[in-house]
């Protein structure tokens, strides 16, 4: 029967079982990094893309896993191995681990950690949502500045994005759109955002996570002649685009139709929108950039 795995302590065990200990900053101070990987017909997507970003995000916060690069391919790839899935997403973490004296509150003597686990793919914004394409709220709650949290850095401090999540449900939205404080765009509770307007792409740029999919719809676009920019953008420029997008890695590709419960452009899910989540997924199934599972098993 296939199931939830997950790696900790040394072990693969059911998702269900795994445990951190309360004492531990990992869980009090959420004090770890993070980065989620989807695999599909037993094919990573992007592994190297994801370890160098989990890479930087370890070294960023100070965290030293106790294992190097192919030894996390390998425990990533066993995970999903374990599971039974052909399609997966799988969370690496790395933990600060438990302090060494119960009466020391100095995180350089904790003991770092690292936690993977796999699950089925799953979508940020439900499937069916996704396809009928969904309405965002731009809230109030406003995304922390990177000066602050780092947010390329992908972190378990989602007190804002959370915030703003419940704020879009309250206002009646599928889900959310942060802004930084001095009002510009940034990004939404597990996705980046993009819009088309006069045949070009844009997406945000600053204060936010800069997204393996954001990576992918860039490599998209060349092939397809769209031009695409990151670029400062503000509320407005979303209200009047053509056409807007969410892409994460959990989901892909999710057409945005409203905007705080008014229509974006024409109201329904966007051509370009419908061409761009085509060719990923197809190229997916052909294998760009996908590293087989199998390879990375011992
Ligand atoms: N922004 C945030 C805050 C996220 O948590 C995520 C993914 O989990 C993304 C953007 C999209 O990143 P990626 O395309 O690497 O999944």
């Amino acid at each position: 029967m296939a199931e939830p795995i997950a790696f900790i302590d040394g072990e693969y065990i059911p998702a269900n079982e795994a445990k951190i200990p309360i004492l531990e900053p990992t869980f009090t101070k959420s004090d770890v990094v993070y980065d989620t990987i989807s695999s599909t017909d037993d094919l990573i997507f992007r592994l190297d893309d994801h370890l160098d970003r989990f890479e930087n995000s370890c070294q960023s916060m100070k965290i030293s896993p106790p294992y190097d690069r192919n030894e996390i391919a390998s425990i990533l790839a066993t995970c999903i191995d374990k599971t039974g899935y052909r399609d997966t997403c799988t969370t690496l973490m790395g933990t600060r681990g438990p302090y060494k004296d119960i009466l020391s509150r100095d995180p350089r003597t904790c003991q770092n950690g690292l936690i993977a686990v796999s699950v089925p793919y799953y979508y940020v914004i439900p499937k069916d949502k996704a396809e009928q394409g969904v309405n965002l709220s731009i809230v109030e709650n406003k995304r922390v500045p990177s000066e602050s949290v780092d947010a390329r850095v992908k972190n378990f401090n989602w007190m804002d994005l959370t915030r703003g999540l419940l704020e879009a449900y309250d206002k009646g939205g599928d889900s959310a759109i942060l802004c930084t404080p001095d009002g510009k765009l940034s990004e939404g509770p597990g996705f980046n955002i993009w819009f088309s307007k006069d045949g070009e792409l844009k997406t945000p740029k600053g204060n936010l996570l800069e997204g393996i999919t954001r990576k992918t719809i860039f490599e998209l676009a060349t092939e397809m002649g769209i031009k695409a920019t990151e670029i400062e953008v503000y509320p407005e420029d979303l209200r009047n685009a053509d056409e807007a997008f969410t892409s994460t890695t959990a989901g892909a590709v999710a057409s945005i139709i409203q905007i705080d419960g008014k229509p974006l452009g024409n109201g329904a899910p966007g051509i370009l929108t419908g061409r761009i989540n085509d060719l990923y997924w197809k190229k997916r199934k052909d294998g760009w950039h996908g590293t087989p599972v199998k390879s990375l098993l011992n």
